[in-house]
Parts: structure tokens; C-alpha cells; sequence
């Protein structure tokens, strides 16, 4: 195994470590990736397969701006593995998007859907653009004309995007026309996310937030705390963010903080979250809330509860605020919250993380649903559909704290390890085509 931490297609700087941010997301994943490999002894080749991105398309997007002049903006659509099924991620649009990031997300991807055991892949794409001074009419030239760039990757058996950053039900409505077109049919299963009146899943909104309350829920069982009176906190108040709440607090949880991009409220006695998820619903943000006592985003993330939530952004729990988290649980609702420096700092001081690729992974396991209901031509009530959820959820958690136990390993390891072999053994069984 000497040779598993050499760079494969990457240009790497000599001095690699010293130049390697923390906030890098393909390194980031990469360095989790790496010592999973490590545990696993996975065979050198395989490696080298897995640490590679099977496809990354890069498309010039011309577009008539309603000013009556050309604009062209950049696509990127990255499909990581398809050893397991069709590509599965999201479509961004964003000014930051970058090669880097589309790659690792797509990467977490592959990783997210082996956890919790469906039958995808994992895949990512991006628009470099920035969608808040855009009209509607500009949106959708730039997500027809980018569809229609990469018409040649989508498709329900090989390419299923969903909506992320800035992209919605509608932007997938848009994606699923332009395909249809193209090919001259309906076919709602090449999206996912759509809206319910075009083939998208009853359940699939509360999904993300659903699938934190439940592996909280197991970790809590787990570690002998109660989910009665447990106190969470949570950073970001969107749809994960606020539905976990919700949810949390239906299960008996004391919601003593929430934030958005505005700031945060601090209310030891609990937060009605109905009541705020009202007043976000009227005023947009949590801004003039004044419920409990205001507080800084960064500051909230050290307040002393049972559960933190990060529900907004990536790289929020770093190596310089590790040592002042003071929750005994980390639900990790955002894709890439904790950096890899945070991780060893949050395992010595015990705290015990759900990693994203297993927490967050409600959505696109509802995804898989939407998609298998699409293809069946028959819908499940939202029951069926919840039920379900629980049951895979459920198990993946078992399975990821059977092999942490196993290998004395934190969650986070043990759940590249479990995605990680899974993916490994489809290569290994389906060989390298020559
Ligand atoms: P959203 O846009 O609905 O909500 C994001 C929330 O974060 C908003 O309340 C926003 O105000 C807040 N926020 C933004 N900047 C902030 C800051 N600097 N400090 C504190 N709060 C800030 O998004 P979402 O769908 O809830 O997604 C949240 C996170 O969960 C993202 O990392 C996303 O990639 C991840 N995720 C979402 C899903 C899903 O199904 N929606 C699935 C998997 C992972």
C-alpha cells in the first residue's frame, strides 16, 4: 500500500501539506477519502480508479440576456462514479462554482448514495453565474441552453440531476422539458426535485431535514441520552435546518437556537419553531425575530447543548473553533461542514458526528424514490414514502456504527469505509474493460 497516497491526475505542489488548505473541498474529501482507503488496504488499482472523476464536461453557455446582448457563461457537469447506477447530484447555479467543487461534491455524492445503499452514482454540475440579477426569462435560457450542452450525458439510466445551490423545482422542470424535447418524448425521470403535479415525490421537501431527525434520533439511543428535553441548536434556518426542527421538537427536543444568514436567537426555554418557520415564511429571513436574545453565527456553533445541527454552509466547524464546540452531538445537515483538521480535534473531545454523507442523505434517498416512482409509472402516499426513508436511514446508521465499532473508527471514517468498499466491490466484480 506504499504507493496509495500518490497523486494520480492532480498536478500536486512538492510540499503538498504545507500548500494543502483546509478549506479546499476536493482535498478536504479526498483526506477522509484517503484514510478510509488506508483501514480498507483497498487494492492500489481500485484506489487509483476511485480517486478519479470518470467524466468532468466544461460548456461555454451563450445566452441572449434581455438587454439584447450575448452573454456567455460557463457549465461544469461532473459524473465521479457510475459503477453502482446512473449519476445522481445536483445543479448549481452560483458565482463561486468551480472545477474543485463540483468535483468533490460529486465525489460526496458517489459516497452519500453507497452509504445508505441505492443504486446510483454520484455526479454534480454547475452554472458560474449569478442568478440573483438574473429574470426568470435569462434563468431559463441559461438552464435550457445548459441542459441542451450536455444532453449527451443526461438521461434517466445515466445522468439524474436534482436542484442545489440556487437551483429549484422549477429549474428541474426546465432541465425535464429541454431533455423530452431533445428526444422526443416525455421523461420525467431524468430530473429529480420536481414539482409534484409533473411526477415529483410526495416527502421529498421534508426529506433532508427527516433524515437528520432520524439518525439524531439513533445517535441519541445510542449514546443512552433521551430525545425528550435533549437541547439542539441549528445554523441555518432553510429547508433542512427548519424541518430538522420541526421535527426534532415533534420528538421532544428543546430548540434553544437557530440562525440564518442574518444572525441567530439564543432562548433557553426553547423556540416555538412553527412560530419561526411562520415569521421566515412573512419577513424572508430571521432578521428582527426577537424571540430569546440575538446572537453571531459564529458564537452559536459554542453554545453548550446535546445536538448541533450545521444546516447552511460548508467549513463552518474548522481547527480554530473545534476546541469550543461544546455539543455532545454534531448532526452534520450541510454537505462539508466540519473541515478534516476539525475532525481529530472533535474525536478527542468526544463529540460523536453523524457525518453529512450519512445524515443529509434523507434527500437523495427520497431522489432515488422520486425516481423508481417515475419509471413505475405508479405513486406512493406520503407514508409509504416516509416509511421507507426511516427504514434505510435506519439501517445505514446500524451499518456505519457496526463497522466504527468494529474498526475503532469516528462515524465519519467508518462511513467512507462502508461507501468506499461498496463501491470498490462493483469494480472489482465488473473488471476493467480493455
Ligand atoms: P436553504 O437555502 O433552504 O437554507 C440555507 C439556510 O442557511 C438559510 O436559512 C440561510 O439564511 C442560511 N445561511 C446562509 N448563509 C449563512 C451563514 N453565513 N450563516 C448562517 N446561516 C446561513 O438550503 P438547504 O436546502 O436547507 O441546504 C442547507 C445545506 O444542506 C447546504 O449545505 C446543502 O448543500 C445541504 N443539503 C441540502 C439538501 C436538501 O435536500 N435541501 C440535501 C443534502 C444537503
Amino acid at each position: 500500500m506504499a504507493d496509495l497516497r500518490l497523486p494520480t491526475n492532480s498536478i500536486v505542489h512538492p510540499d503538498k501539506d504545507r500548500f494543502l488548505s483546509e478549506v479546499n473541498p476536493f482535498e478536504a474529501m479526498m483526506a477522509r477519502f484517503d484514510r478510509a482507503a488506508e483501514l480498507l488496504d483497498l487494492e492500489p488499482g481500485i484506489y487509483k480508479v476511485l480517486r478519479n472523476p470518470e467524466k468532468t464536461i466544461i460548456v461555454s453557455i451563450p445566452v441572449m440576456m434581455d438587454s439584447g446582448e450575448v452573454e456567455v457563461f460557463t457549465g461544469i457537469r461532473c459524473l465521479y462514479n457510475t459503477s453502482r447506477g446512473p449519476a445522481k447530484g445536483g445543479i448549481r447555479f452560483a458565482p463561486n462554482v468551480s472545477i474543485d467543487e463540483v468535483k468533490a461534491l460529486a465525489a460526496w455524492m458517489t459516497w452519500k448514495c453507497a452509504v445508505v445503499n441505492i443504486p446510483f452514482g454520484g455526479a454534480k454540475g454547475g452554472v458560474i453565474c449569478d442568478p440573483l440579477k438574473m429574470s426568470m426569462g435569462e434563468l431559463e435560457r441559461v438552464t435550457r441552453r445548459y441542459t441542451s450542452a450536455i444532453i449527451s450525458t443526461l438521461g434517466p439510466d445515466s445522468d439524474v440531476p436534482a436542484p442545489d445551490v440556487n437551483t429549484n423545482e422549477r429549474v428541474m422542470a426546465w432541465v425535464m422539458d429541454t431533455y423530452s424535447m431533445h428526444v422526443g418524448h416525455t421523461v420525467n425521470a431524468v430530473t429529480t426535485g420536481k414539482p409534484v403535479a409533473m411526477g415529483g415525490s410526495l416527502g421529498r421537501r421534508e426529506a433532508t431535514g427527516r433524515g437528520c431527525m432520524l439518525t439524531t434520533r439513533e445517535a441519541l439511543a445510542h449514546l443512552g441520552m433521551p430525545m425528550k428535553g435533549a437541547t439542539v441548536v441549528v445554523q441555518g434556518f432553510g429547508n433542512v435546518g427548519s424541518i430538522a426542527a420541526e421535527l426534532m421538537q415533534a420528538e421532544g427536543c428543546k430548540i434553544i437556537a437557530i440562525s440564518d444568514r442574518t444572525g441567530g436567537w439564543v432562548h433557553r426555554k426553547g423556540i416555538d419553531v412553527k412560530h419561526a418557520m411562520a415569521y421566515v415564511q412573512e419577513h424572508t429571513t430571521l432578521e428582527g425575530y426577537g424571540v430569546g436574545e440575538p446572537i453571531a453565527n459564529e458564537a452559536l456553533l459554542e453554545l453548550e447543548c446535546d445536538v448541533l445541527l450545521p444546516a447552511a454552509l460548508e467549513n463552518v466547524i474548522t481547527t480554530k473553533n473545534a476546541a469550543n464546540i461544546r455539543a455532545k452531538v454534531v448532526c452534520e445537515g450541510a454537505n462539508g461542514p466540519t473541515t478534516a483538521g476539525a475532525d481529530a480535534i472533535l474525536d478527542e473531545k468526544g463529540v460523536f458526528v453523524i457525518p453529512d454523507i450519512l445524515a443529509n442523505a434523507g434527500g437523495v434517498t427520497v431522489s432515488y424514490f422520486e425516481w423508481v416512482q417515475n419509471r413505475g409509472g405508479y405513486y406512493w402516499s406520503e407514508q409509504v414514502v416516509n416509511d421507507r426513508l426511516k427504514e434505510i436511514m435506519v439501517n445505514a446508521f446500524g451499518e456505519v456504527l457496526k463497522l466504527s465499532s468494529q474498526h475503532k473508527v469516528n462515524m465519519r471514517t467508518a462511513s467512507y469505509m462502508l461507501s468506499i468498499s461498496r463501491v470498490s466491490m462493483v469494480h472489482k466484480l465488473r473488471g476493467i474493460y480493455a
